[in-house]
């Protein structure tokens, strides 16, 4: 168990177990300190949320499943796990150039875990919730033999600001908003911040063709928006940044790094190199290439090898 912050769970409820407070005491353990913005109109407490909708934006919607044994164990700080459910949420909204609004939370345990453990979990989602100004509304709990957390979040984005995987053309500037490699082990996978403000800035002041956040690993995740573009790339090996002690192939191939990996058409590309950024980092790392046959690593030795796709695959 990891440190824990003053007033996360009264003293009487230190030793508990879940099932001796049962689900609506859980629920009241939930909702303590929650404070909601004037969007949400009802929050927990009824049938459902009632969230009011902003003229000429566009809702989005996108959910991320954890499960004990599979992402993480319970040796692991519980509120670095309630972190991670909802920034990987944060991430994929970020990735669409739309900024996370509100949340609801479906929470599995079983009934013998420590009641702290599991506000603990919470605490870590409340935590980061507050932090990107995200609603939590909802969820449902149910009794499970291991722990289950899925969040569903929100976002919106004005149409114009939206980014899809699908817009890379041939000659596009491929980016990264940070190094990578080495998220697991190093136990980066459960503190990273979503790049949120990278995405907000691109979406404002560039027009990124392409994007993506990067989970299943620097190939895999390219790999998909050149599926959706119908295109090639060409990755150049000196220039991909690698975090800490990572190797090259660590780089290319670790999952749960949760950088941005986006593509900007060369003239702006060029632009954005060649003034900073605002305190942001963008790594330009390769360009696309026409070809959706053609996905390379142009190594410093002069000669190109070709790039395979294997990534993180679930259910293998
Ligand atoms: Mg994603």
């Amino acid at each position: 168990m990891g440190t824990v912050p003053k007033g996360t769970a009264p003293k009487s409820l230190k030793f508990m177990k879940l099932s001796q407070i049962g689900e609506f005491g859980l629920i009241k353990e939930i909702q303590k300190g929650i404070r909601l913005s004037p969007r949400v109109i009802k929050g927990i407490g009824d049938d459902a949320a009632v969230i009011r909708s902003r003229v000429g934006k566009n809702l989005l919607v996108t959910t991320d499943m954890m499960a004990e044994g599979v992402h993480f164990t319970t040796a692991m700080d519980p509120l670095a796990i309630g972190h991670k459910a909802l920034a990987t949420n944060i991430s994929d909204i970020a990735a669409m150039g739309g900024t996370p609004t509100c949340a609801v939370i479906a929470f599995g345990a079983p009934s013998g875990i420590e009641l702290k453990q599991v506000t603990d979990v919470f605490q870590g989602i409340k935590n980061t919730a507050r932090r990107f100004k995200i609603d939590v509304v909802g969820g449902d709990t149910i009794k499970t033999n291991r722990i289950v957390i899925n969040i569903t979040l929100l976002g919106e984005a004005f149409p114009q600001q939206l980014v899809y995987r699908s817009g890379a053309k041939p000659g596009d500037v491929i980016f990264v908003t940070g190094a990578l490699g080495d998220s697991l082990k190093s136990g980066r996978h459960l503190k990273f911040v979503p790049r949120l403000k990278e995405s907000q800035y691109l979406v404002k002041n560039w027009k990124p063709s392409s994007m993506i956040d990067i989970s299943d690993g620097l190939v895999a995740d390219l790999g998909h928006i050149l599926e959706m573009s119908q295109v090639g790339a060409v990755l150049e090996e000196g220039l991909i940044p690698c975090q800490g002690q990572a190797s090259l192939t660590q780089a290319l191939y670790d999952g749960e790094d949760y950088e941005l990996l986006f593509t900007l058409p060369r003239v702006q590309a060029r632009r954005m190199l060649s003034k900073p950024q605002a305190g942001f980092s963008f790594y330009p790392i390769g360009e696309i290439l026409t070809s959706k046959e053609n996905f390379l690593l142009q190594k410093r030795n002069g000669r190109r090898q070709i790039l395979n796709r294997k990534g993180f695959e679930h259910f293998k």
